[in-house]
């Protein structure tokens, strides 16, 4: 699958999935600008890291809830690297409650961050992208949009949101080369699923056919997929990346 030559974008590259993204659009060849909020030491590292391999690598600081940011960035990169194909709507965030206990902002931070930041960046890009006749586009959902999870109404919420509009762009952009589609993980090792995971222990295993966790390099692998020249027939699809975790088989 080729992405060489490309230029991407990838939202919340600077920990998790959204790392294992960067690098495997780096080490397959394109130039990488990612974005990240508050730890400007943990992407300064993975900027360092593939510099030091040879890669063009570039970590932006931005707040994907605010449109604003969302145009300037976009502009950034054009304006530095000409064009931009792919864009990577990986930043999210939970704040989970049940809902008699949830408040306003945790409902807000969480479409903000998940939802909201996928128009924002996707509208940024678009006039870019369908000028090119070339672009991909790929927005992170999760299983909770499907599996109900008590507690997650908001993100069940969001990543639902997600889904819809990456459909509905899908067929807005097919003409001009630009496809979008989602993927969705389902329970994957890092900062996010700490906690649970911990909490849960080896039970948690039991209830996934492949009976083991998901490593960010495999949410990647999916990525690299929609991203790549190869994908060009595929659009408005949601690939779970799961370990069978959603078949219902156990
Ligand atoms: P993570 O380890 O918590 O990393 C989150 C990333 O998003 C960080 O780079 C963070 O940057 C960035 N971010 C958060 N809020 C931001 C904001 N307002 N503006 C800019 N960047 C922001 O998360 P993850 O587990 O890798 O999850 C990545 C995506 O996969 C999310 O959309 C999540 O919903 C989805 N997902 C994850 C799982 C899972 O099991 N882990 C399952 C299903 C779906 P800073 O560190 O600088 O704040």
């Amino acid at each position: 699958m080729t992405v060489a030559g490309r230029t991407a974008l990838v939202t919340g590259g600077s920990r998790g999935i959204g790392r294992a993204i960067v690098e495997s659009l780096a080490r397959g060849g394109a130039r990488v600008a990612f974005v990240y909020n508050s730890n400007s030491a943990a992407a300064e590292a993975v900027a360092a890291a593939l510099q030091a391999e040879g890669h063009e690598v570039w970590a932006i600081q931005a707040d994907v809830r605010s449109k604003p940011a969302a145009d300037k960035v976009v502009a950034d990169v054009v304006e530095k690297w000409g064009r931009l194909d792919i864009l990577v709507n990986n930043a999210g965030i939970i704040r989970d409650g049940l809902l008699a206990m949830m408040d306003a902002q945790q409902w807000q931070d969480v479409i903000d961050t998940n939802l909201t930041s996928v128009f924002n960046f996707c509208q940024a890009v678009t006039r870019q992208m369908m000028s090119q006749r070339y672009g991909r586009i790929i927005n992170m959902s999760s299983v909770a949009a499907d599996v109900s999870n008590p507690g997650q109404a908001n993100y069940a919420a969001s990543k639902g949101g997600v889904e819809g509009f990456t459909r509905c762009i899908a067929t807005e952009l097919a003409r001009r080369g630009v496809t979008a589609n989602a993927v969705a993980p389902g329970f994957i090792e890092t900062d996010m699923t700490v906690a649970v995971v911990n909490a849960a222990g080896d039970e948690i295993k039991k209830k996934i056919p492949v009976r083991r966790l998901g490593r960010p390099e495999d949410i990647a692998g999916a990525v690299m997929f929609f991203a790549a020249d190869e994908s060009s027939y595929v659009t408005g699809q949601v690939l779970k990346v799961d370990g069978g975790l959603t078949l219902g088989g156990l």
